[in-house]
C-alpha cells in the first residue's frame, strides 16, 4: 500500500463498491451489543453495522475457514505474504497480510483499496501477478494471489553460475512490459525496484511477474504529480523535484537494468542525501568498468531510459522496439564478467541484513512512537507550501512534544537546508528527521544489535548471523560469507558494535519504508 508525503493531495473518489459485489444480504446482521442505556452525556450512535469491515466494506471473513495458512515468503514495508493453500480445491496461493494496525489514516485505507482496485483492472495482463480475492478481518486485510515460486529477481539472477546480455535482455524486456502494461491500462507504477519482481517458477526461463501495486495510481491525464514516493535509487528526478508523470517507470526500469548489467546501482552515495543528489546531477557513468566490456546497444539503451529530461526519455512501447531489448534482438550469449554477479550478490544481501535488523527495530517500537511520527511528517508543513521554514519546524516540534533544544534545532535546520535557502523542502527533510529518530536513536540501533548478539558476548559472530539470517531465509553460507567480510571491517570475523552502526547508517535503505517506520 501507498504512502506518500504530501498531504494536499486531492483525494481520488474511485467508488470501491463499484468493483465489488454488494454484501450478500444474509451476511448482514444486527450490531451484536446494543447501545448501553441513556449514559450522560448521550453516547455517539453506534456504527450501522458493526460486522461490516471498514476497508473493504464487506463482512469480516475469517480467512482461515477458506485457507490454510504457511510459512512466510517474504516482507516488505507494509505487508507479510505467507503461503496458502485453498481448502476447496488444494491449490497454493500467496497471502499478503497487512496488520490494520498500519493503516492508521483515512488516506492509508484509500490507498489500500486502490492496491485492490488495480491489482483487479491489471490482473490478466502478461507479467502481472492474477488477483484471487480481498478478505477483511478485524485485525488483518489478507490479498490472495498467484503463487510465484520462484523468489525475488535478484535472487535468482545471483544465484546463477554465469550470466549474458541475452539474459539480461530478457528480464530487462519483461520489466519494461510492465511498464507498458501498465501505461497502457492507464496505471503509473511509482515503485518499481528488483524486490517487486518476482520469477513465477524455479525453472531457468521462469517469467518474471511484478507484485506490488501500492504506491500506483490511475494516471489522471494532465494531471502533474507531487507526491515523493519510491525508494531511493531507483526514483527518477522529476519526483524530487515533484513534478511528474509516468515516466518515471522508465527512469526506474533503466536504473534495474543498468544494476542488472553492472552489479551497482547507477546514482550511488553513502547517505540517502547522496543519492538523491546524484540523481539529481544525473551523470550516468558508462565508461568504468565493467561498462567497456558491455554492447553500446545495451549503453544506448540505458541512456535512453535514463534521460534526465522526462519530455525526452524513452517511452516503455518505444523501448520494447529497441535493437538490444526486442524479442530475438542483438544481445549476446556471452557471458559478462563474473564480477557483475559478485556485486549484485553482496548489493543484495546487505540490504537484506540490513531489512532485518530494521524489523527488529520496528517491532520494538511502540505504537505510540510510531503514530506520533508520522503525525509529525503530516503536520509540519501548515501553510502548505511544500517547504518547512524554520519557524514551522520549530513550532510543529515543539507541539509534537519534541525534547530537541533549539540549538538543536537550528542545526536540524542547517544540517537540512542542504541549499541554504532557509527552507526546507520535503527531500531534505525525509533525509535529515528519519535517521535522527529512529536510525540515530542510539537505543534502537543496539536492541537491534543486541538482537543478533544471542550470547550476549559484545560480538555478532558468524554463527550467530548465520543462524539468524537462515531463520528469516535471507542466505546460503557463501551470501552469509559475504555479508560479514563487507561489514567485518577490522577482519576478525566477527562483528562489533561499531562495524553495525557502520553498516546501518550507510544508505542503502528506501525511504518509503523509513517514512513507514518513522
Ligand atoms: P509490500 O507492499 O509490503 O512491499 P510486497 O507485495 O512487495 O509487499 O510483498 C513483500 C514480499 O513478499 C515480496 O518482496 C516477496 O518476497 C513476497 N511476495 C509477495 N507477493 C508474492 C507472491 N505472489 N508469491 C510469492 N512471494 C510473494
Ligand atoms: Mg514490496
Amino acid at each position: 500500500m501507498g504512502f506518500c508525503l504530501s498531504k494536499f493531495k486531492k483525494s481520488r473518489d474511485i467508488p470501491i463498491s463499484s468493483l465489488d459485489p454488494p454484501p450478500q444480504s444474509h451476511h448482514h446482521h444486527p450490531p451484536p451489543h446494543p447501545p448501553p442505556a441513556a449514559a450522560v452525556p448521550p453516547p455517539p450512535p453506534p456504527p450501522p453495522h458493526l460486522n461490516i469491515g471498514p476497508i473493504l466494506r464487506k463482512p469480516y471473513i475469517d480467512i482461515t475457514t477458506l485457507y490454510d495458512l504457511h510459512q512466510e515468503l517474504g516482507r516488505g514495508q507494509f505487508g507479510i505474504t505467507h503461503l496458502c493453500t485453498e481448502k476447496s480445491t488444494g491449490l497454493s496461493y500467496a497471502c499478503k497480510s497487512i496488520s490494520r494496525r498500519k493503516l492508521v489514516t483515512e488516506k492509508d485505507i484509500d490507498d489500500v483499496r486502490r492496491e485492490i482496485m488495480i491489482l483487479q483492472h491489471l490482473t490478466g495482463q502478461p507479467n502481472i501477478v492474477e488477483f484471487k480475492g480481498a478478505y477483511e478481518d478485524k485485525k488483518n486485510l489478507h490479498l490472495v494471489m498467484e503463487l510465484c515460486f520462484g523468489g525475488e529477481l535478484f535472487d535468482r539472477i545471483t544465484a546463477k553460475g554465469s550470466y549474458s546480455e541475452k539474459e539480461a535482455a530478457i528480464i530487462g524486456r519483461q520489466i519494461v512490459n510492465v511498464v507498458h502494461v501498465c501505461h497502457f491500462m492507464g496505471v503509473m507504477h511509482r515503485d518499481l525496484k528488483p524486490e517487486n519482481f518476482l520469477m513465477v517458477s524455479k525453472d531457468d526461463d521462469s517469467n518474471l511477474k511484478a507484485t506490488d501495486f501500492g504506491l500506483s495510481v490511475f494516471i489522471e491525464p494532465g494531471k502533474l504529480y507531487r507526491d515523493i514516493v519510491g525508494s531511493a535509487y531507483y526514483v527518477a528526478p522529476e519526483v524530487l523535484r515533484r513534478n511528474y508523470g509516468k515516466e518515471i517507470d522508465v527512469w526506474s526500469a533503466g536504473v534495474i537494468l543498468y544494476i542488472l548489467l553492472s552489479g551497482f546501482p547507477p546514482f550511488w552515495a553513502e547517505t540517502e542525501k547522496g543519492i538523491f543528489e546524484e540523481i539529481l546531477k544525473g551523470h550516468l557513468d558508462l565508461q568504468t568498468s565493467p561498462w567497456p566490456s558491455i554492447s553500446n546497444g545495451a549503453k544506448d539503451l540505458i541512456k535512453k531510459m535514463l534521460t534526465l529530461d522526462q519530455k525526452k526519455r524513452i517511452t516503455a512501447a518505444e523501448a520494447l522496439e529497441h535493437p538490444w531489448l526486442k524479442k530475438d534482438g542483438e544481445a549476446s550469449d556471452e557471458p559478462i564478467d563474473s564480477a557483475v554477479l559478485i556485486r549484485m550478490k553482496q548489493f543484495r544481501a546487505m540490504n537484506k541484513l540490513k531489512k532485518l535488523a530494521l524489523k527488529v527495530i520496528a517491532e520494538n517500537m511502540s505504537e505510540e512512537e510510531i503514530k506520533g511520527l508520522r503525525q509529525m511528517f503530516n503536520n509540519m508543513d501548515t501553510d502548505g507550501s511544500g517547504t518547512i521554514t524554520y519557524e514551522e519546524l520549530r513550532t510543529g516540534l515543539s507541539k509534537l512534544g519534541s525534547k530537541l533544544s533549539e540549538s538543536e534545532i537550528q542545526q536540524l535546520m542547517e544540517a537540512a537546508d542542504v541549499d541554504k535557502n532557509g527552507t526546507i523542502d520535503y527531500i531534505e527533510f525525509i533525509t535529515a528527521t528519519m535517521h535522527r529518530h529512529r536510525l540515530d536513536k542510539e537505543e534502537n540501533l543496539y536492541k537491534a544489535f543486541q538482537y543478533f548478539d544471542k550470547d550476549n558476548s559484545g560480538f555478532i559472530t558468524r554463527d550467530e548471523l548465520r543462524q539468524a539470517m537462515t531463520q528469516y531465509g535471507i542466505g546460503d553460507e557463501e551470501t552469509i560469507d559475504e555479508v560479514l567480510d563487507d561489514v567485518d571491517i577490522d577482519k576478525d570475523g566477527r562483528i562489533n558494535y561499531d562495524e553495525f552502526k557502520a553498516m546501518m547508517k550507510k544508505g542503502t535503505l528506501d525511504f518509503a519504508e523509513q517514512l513507514k517506520m518513522g
